[in-house]
């Protein structure tokens, strides 16, 4: 069992007023909120790190399991508590330092929101003493770990926010936060943008909620709503035994972003060819443009980024293709239960041939891969489906049908033209013609099951057996 967790964005409405938003005074309370939290994190960062021997400090308790005394240090919670007792004055502890005096400086400050900053603030000392330690032992001059950062996104835990979804009148949805004003603390009603989409999936059974993270941007603020679900997934060695077993191969490319096979018993049962529907030239003349840019202006000026706006619109469009590439390979996978995702490990690529806009365009083509990637693996896993990456040798330049080497072709005035990176591919030993992605997703199962020409650590292998895999169902050739 292994759990999984997905988050979902809730915009809080920051239109005019009479628009139904959000007034100014209410936003400014949300960033002072985040500010307060903050200050008290940076509080409780520096109370700690002036007492890091509590982080050592060893107990003895009984062990139920060995029968016996054994030793342990401190937990975060009994960490927490001795905290408390030294920084909040209460009935049992009258006497606080006043410079350790938090209830002084934070006066009001709700118990939950205190609580969730003390627990960040161990967690950060906690690896910052780790790191330091590591550091120390190693006895090199670079690297000392630096004073942990105590900014965060205020996390909303139970009993500082609630989110009120009102039937179908849309308009009507908000979320009441407990908020810093400034001088107090006070509850405060957010409308929310909320889609229908959004409301099924926060409902959606089997789906545990957690506490909602507030995300404070320059222009947007929206609520990060975590959700976690326990999945059950099989081993890929297990599930190699399985001769029942389905795989889904995924050859990853630029014009066709993404060719899915889906294959079972030695037959492809599915084949679904995700195109880029031009992006990867819309990307390149922007990228055009901005070099151009660049040349006119001469040398960029040291930590800002040229063309930022452009910039920034080609890493969102690369992000937002990747999101629904990515979803529509999972929605793939959601099909067969307990069918194992393949990818090919990617290379890197960006160098080679062409002016420096086409060089740029060739790397980010690749880091879009990279994202489609991660974010499929991510996507399925939640239907327990495990990725796994191959070997890419020779995926596009053999066959896979007999696994001899092949061409790449395409048609140029109605005529065969033999190309590196021809559309097709041909097959000269049993004169197999087909789409060359295609070719290439089929491989990408031969290489799960190292099969034809796989190899292990760079070293070819010959031979070229085809597996009793594939013995049965395959068509002879006229
Ligand atoms: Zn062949």
């Amino acid at each position: 069992m292994a759990e999984t967790i997905r988050s979902t964005k809730i915009e809080i409405d920051l239109d005019d007023r009479d628009a139904g938003g959000a007034n100014i005074q209410k936003r400014k309370c949300l960033e002072l909120t985040q500010k307060i939290l903050n200050e008290a994190r940076v509080f409780y960062v520096t109370f700690f790190l002036s007492l890091p021997e509590k982080f050592d400090e060893r107990i003895t308790y009984y062990s139920e399991k060995h029968g016996e005394y054994r030793e342990r240090k401190l937990n975060s919670k009994e960490l927490l508590a001795w905290a408390e007792s030294i920084t909040v004055s209460t009935r049992e502890h009258p006497d606080v330092l006043d410079e350790q005096n938090f209830s002084l400086k934070f006066s009001g400050m709700p118990v939950v929101y205190r609580r969730s900053v003390i627990n960040d603030a161990i967690g950060k000392v906690r690896s910052y003493l780790s790191h330091l330690k590591k550091w120390e032992k190693s006895g090199e001059g670079k690297g000392k770990p630096g004073w942990p950062k105590a900014d965060n996104y205020p996390v909303l835990y139970k009993g500082t926010y609630s989110l009120q979804l009102i039937g179908l009148d849309r308009k009507g949805s908000f979320v009441r936060i407990k908020v810093f004003d400034g001088s107090k603390w006070v509850w405060v009603n957010y409308p929310v943008k909320i889609g229908r989409w959004q409301e099924k999936r926060l409902a959606e059974p089997g789906w545990e909620t957690k506490s909602p993270k507030l995300v404070i941007g320059a222009k947007k603020i929206f609520l990060s709503v975590p959700q976690a679900r326990e999945v059950r997934a099989r081993k890929v060695e297990e599930s190699k035994l399985d001769p029942e077993l389905v795989t889904v191969g995924v050859d990853l490319n630029v014009k066709n972003l993404a060719v899915v096979t889906v294959m079972k018993s030695g037959k492809v049962i599915e084949t679904v060819f995700i195109k880029d529907s031009g992006l990867d030239r819309h990307r390149y003349l922007h990228l055009k443009l901005i070099s151009k840019h660049q040349r006119q202006s001469g040398k960029a000026v040291r930590g800002e980024r040229f063309d930022w706006r452009l910039w920034s619109h080609i890493k969102r469009t690369n992000l937002d293709f990747a999101h629904k590439v990515s979803r529509k390979i999972a929605d793939v996978c959601a099909k067969y239960p307990r069918c194992v995702l393949i990818f090919e490990r990617l290379g890197r690529s960006g160098h080679g041939k062409g002016g420096k806009a086409r060089r740029i365009n060739r790397k980010q083509a690749n880091q879009l891969r990279g994202l489609i990637r991660d974010l499929s693996k991510h996507k399925a896993f939640q239907y327990g489906t495990v990725t796994v990456e191959t070997d890419p040798h020779g995926t596009s330049h053999y066959c896979a049908r007999c696994g001899e080497k092949g061409e790449r072709f395409s048609f140029k005035n109605g005529k065969r033209v033999k190309r590196g990176w021809g559309k097709l591919f041909y097959c000269p030993h049993c004169g197999y013609e087909v789409n060359a992605d295609f070719n290439a997703s089929v491989n990408v199962h031969h290489s799960f099951y190292r099969e034809y020409h796989w190899r292990i650590e760079g070293k070819a292998r010959s031979g070229l057996k085809r597996p009793a895999r594939l013995q049965a169902g395959w068509e002879k050739l006229p």
